[in-house]
């Protein structure tokens, strides 16, 4: 067996076997078969596709690649949430603590911002001493002691992920459905978890723009993780706009302490509830959607869910006063308020330039080794269908990079499209698939 003739197998459309795909990572691995040679397969899978089987047999090798956690010995059922990725979306950080707060084991391995989406680890560290990395048995410690945690991955989880991951970066082969298939599925099942909950993401905000694509890559996840005997299920949800109103660092952290305290945005809410009582049904915490969001619904009224996220806050070295005072937070050097060039009503959004409008601010990397700035972000006024005045502010931008301000209040308003009328606004979430 050699790289050139699985390689020239998948070039020319024929299935391989599991071990031909083992032997491939694993010599890739080793440093025996070369980068351009992985990138030639990879390129065959993103033209060719792969069958079911070798979409399990990729998963497999992956996890293979390196340490698996093993959560056997803590009770009760371990259930995660993962998101394709999107602008705004910091449903994980309100849902994480109020899964816990009602019993679900949740420990999340999450990641940072990538393209113009944001990261869970880089909104938690704007959280002044958050720690998000530390050793699998610190992972465990704190999931026994309060049921939480929120980690970003280690290095000997999964390493054929992020070896080959950063290839396909540069060679244009992310938007392949068995690979990221590949990819999502293999840190989940390497993080011990029974049961998982995909918020898939579509619309001009998402890696996968068009609905069909996402619910063939949710269907894909789903059979992954049954093949693992692992229960998942998925919601294809739009990204169409940005989730709530703040995109950012700390801004989101902000409007997750407002959902927390039972305020915020309706469409933040609406889909947290959905996610997390999902969690919550597979975990046999209730047995219907109805029972499961009266629960989830009863935790954010009388302060569960924000209690257990302060305690997993201060478990991580978190600045606890930051959250129990938010108007404590530095704000950015600069900012800028956008008022609308017309009148009319909110018919769409450039969702991805949104994002890379938040980028640009500061909150996001533009290359691996930038730091992102904690402080920077959009908070918009308004969301698709919502009314706008002439001179009406719609957008509040905040920097700590001087004289971009006003160039960056152009891109946001070119970026917010207003019209007389709107025909339909689009549904946050559209369906679920099993
Ligand atoms: N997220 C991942 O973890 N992997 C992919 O391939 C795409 C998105």
């Amino acid at each position: 067996m050699t790289a050139y003739e699985i390689i020239s197998k998948k070039r020319d459309g024929r299935t391989l076997t599991r071990n031909e795909i083992h032997f491939f990572i694993n010599e890739f691995l080793k440093g025996n078969i070369e980068d351009y040679q992985m990138t030639a397969l990879l390129m065959s899978i993103y033209f060719g596709g792969m069958d079911e089987q070798e979409i399990f047999a990729l998963t497999e090798s992956y996890i293979d690649s390196g340490n698996t956690i093993d959560l056997s010995d803590i009770p009760g059922k371990k259930v995660d949430k993962h998101s394709t990725g999107g602008v705004g979306d910091k449903v994980s950080i309100i849902l994480a603590p109020l899964a816990a707060s009602l019993g679900v084991i949740v420990p999340m391995i999450s990641g940072r911002g990538l393209g113009h989406t944001g990261g869970t680890l880089d909104k938690l560290e704007s959280i002044t001493g958050f720690r998000v990395f530390g050793e699998v048995k610190d992972f465990k410690k704190q999931l026994s002691d309060i049921g939480v945690a929120m980690f970003g991955q280690t290095d000997s989880i999964v390493p054929a992920d992020r070896t080959i991951y950063a290839l396909r970066d540069v060679t244009a082969t992310i938007e392949s459905i068995p690979l990221i298939t590949a990819s999502i599925m293999s840190k989940k099942i390497a993080e011990g978890i029974d049961g998982l909950v995909l918020d898939v993401k579509y619309g001009n905000g998402a890696f996968m723009t068009e609905p069909d694509r996402a619910e063939l890559l949710a269907k894909n996840l789903i059979d992954v993780g049954a093949a693992f005997g692992k229960k998942v299920v998925a919601y294809l949800t739009s990204m169409e706009q940005p989730l709530g109103f703040k995109v950012g660092n700390w801004l989101e952290i902000e409007e997750c302490i407002d959902v927390l305290h039972g305020n915020g945005p309706r469409d933040l809410l609406d889909l947290t509830l959905t996610l997390t009582s999902e969690m919550l049904i597979i975990a046999g915490k209730a047995g219907t959607s109805e029972q499961a969001r009266e629960l989830c619904t009863r935790a954010i009224g009388n302060g569960d869910a924000y209690h257990k996220f302060v305690e997993m806050v201060k478990y991580q070295g978190g600045n606890v006063n930051l959250v129990e005072s938010p108007e404590k937070y530095q704000r950015a050097r600069f900012s800028g308020i956008v008022e609308s060039d017309r009148a009319g009503i909110v018919t769409s959004f450039d969702t991805r330039e949104t994002g890379l409008i938040s980028v640009e601010l500061g909150a996001g990397r533009k290359k691996a080794e930038d730091q992102v700035d904690p402080q920077a972000g959009i908070i918009f006024f308004k969301k698709i269908g919502d009314k706008v005045e002439i001179n009406e502010p719609i957008a509040e931008i905040h920097s700590n990079k001087p004289n971009i301000i006003e160039h960056m209040k152009k891109r946001i308003m070119k970026a917010i499209e207003i019209k007389v009328e709107i025909d339909k606004v689009p549904e946050l979430i559209l369906k679920k698939i099993e």
